[in-house]
């Protein structure tokens, strides 16, 4: 007998794909409100390809966002990170986006300046605010702007009892001088600390590589002799991805855990869409567009030569920075492979084996149960890529 063939159809009656290009039923709308800033960051990765203050606001309207949802993500839980530029620069689209779509979460990724002009309206709605810092002080002025740091913890305070979300910092760890000290005091005065090493050359000499070791010790150290969670996002998720592996991997199908191979489209203020925010100005990494309605699976994905199949860190790392690897493996810019690449990956190693000496496994299963539900499901980990 033979068995009744199976019918596809090519397209539902809503005219969306029938396989849909995004993995799995979540997905992240990075919406870049404007690509201008009001301040001027020595490292900004949008600089690269020229891109800061390239496109102003938004061009695309609200009703073609909708169509782009009915037709791509009708049956995905949507959240949205506003980001930029500086994206409360575009108050206007923040707050339409929210009246528009009062289900979706709502994420801001801001430098933190403005803040406190935000309404509470929209305070209310965020799940999450990712502030931008680079440590303390005089580091932060230093790659900022003088006064900045305090005007970001002023502002930082000035809104924690008006809204309900998360308030993070997000450090990129870029100077040798970063201390203990510094990363600890955010840690006090922020609900968690994303931190990410810089994709700088020239910042990994030998003499940095130990300075950043050593104050990666103390923080591994601090975290498992701290009577309450350590809220240090990058081992928060180290620890949970080796006691609990499946969490390594169950959002992002096995790839990297900042979603650019699955499940993350940032949307420019033209409605072009690209997996990876550090790389719109790579052509060939356009994957959609809003205003012709068109979505493309990633073509940010791993390639057979990247190192990690053989890395002792696959497993819970998962490929770190995708945007990394492509450039210093995939187009093989060696100088950018051994200046910067080849360093991150042996401080995540470190990192890694860090935490193994402090046997993750045993402080797990002796935690409170409120210590092991916020490592296993602090949602800041969708919201951040995890891995340093
Ligand atoms: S440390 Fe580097 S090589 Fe190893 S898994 Fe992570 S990104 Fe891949
Ligand atoms: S971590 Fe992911 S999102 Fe961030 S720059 Fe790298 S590839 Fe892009």
């Amino acid at each position: 007998m033979s068995t009744p063939m199976t019918y596809y159809p090519l397209f539902s009656p809503s005219d969306a794909p029938a396989v849909s290009p995004i993995v799995g039923k979540r997905v992240e709308l990075q919406l870049l409100t404007t690509l201008k800033c009001n301040l001027k960051c020595t490292y900004c990765s949008l600089g690269v390809g020229d891109m800061v203050g390239s496109q102003g606001k938004v061009s695309y309207t609200l009703d073609a966002l909708d169509a782009f949802i009915a037709k791509h993500l009708a049956e995905h839980e949507v959240y949205v990170t506003f980001y930029g530029g500086e994206p409360t620069l575009n108050l206007g689209f923040i707050r339409e986006v929210m009246a528009r779509y009062p289900a979706f979460r709502f994420q801001l990724q801001t430098n933190g300046t403005l803040l406190d002009d935000l309404p509470e309206s929209v305070l209310a709605k965020l799940s999450n605010i990712l502030l931008s810092i680079d440590g303390g002080e005089t580091i932060t002025d230093g790659f900022r702007g003088r006064g900045v740091y305090r005007q970001v913890i002023k502002n930082t305070q000035a809104v924690r009892d008006r809204m309900a979300g998360a308030l993070t910092a997000r450090v990129t760890w870029s100077s040798e001088e970063t201390s203990f000290e510094e990363l600890d005091e955010l840690a006090n005065t922020f609900d968690y600390v994303y931190f990410q090493f810089v994709a700088g050359e020239g910042t990994y000499s030998p003499a940095a590589m130990e300075k950043k070791k050593a104050v990666i010790t103390r923080l591994v150290d601090k975290f498992f002799s701290s009577d309450v969670l350590y809220p240090i996002i990058p081992i928060m998720g180290i620890v949970r991805n080796k006691v609990l592996p499946s969490r390594a991997t169950e959002l992002y199908h096995g790839k990297t855990q900042c979603r650019v191979s699955t499940h993350i489209l940032n949307v420019m203020p033209d409605g072009k869409i690209f997996p990876c925010p550090d790389m719109m100005y790579v052509p060939e990494m356009l994957q959609g567009d809003v205003l012709a309605n068109w979505l493309k699976p990633s073509p940010l994905q791993p390639h057979a030569s990247m190192p990690c199949g053989t890395c002792e860190a696959q497993a819970w790392c998962r490929g770190n920075c995708l945007k990394n690897l492509y450039l210093a493996y995939v187009k093989g810019d060696d100088h950018y492979r051994s200046k910067v690449v080849e360093p991150i990956c042996e401080l995540v190693r470190f990192l890694g084996r860090e935490v193994d000496r402090h046997d993750p496994h045993a402080w797990y299963a002796k935690a409170p149960l409120g210590v092991q539900k916020t490592l296993r499901d602090c949602e800041v980990y969708e919201y951040v890529e995890i891995m340093p």
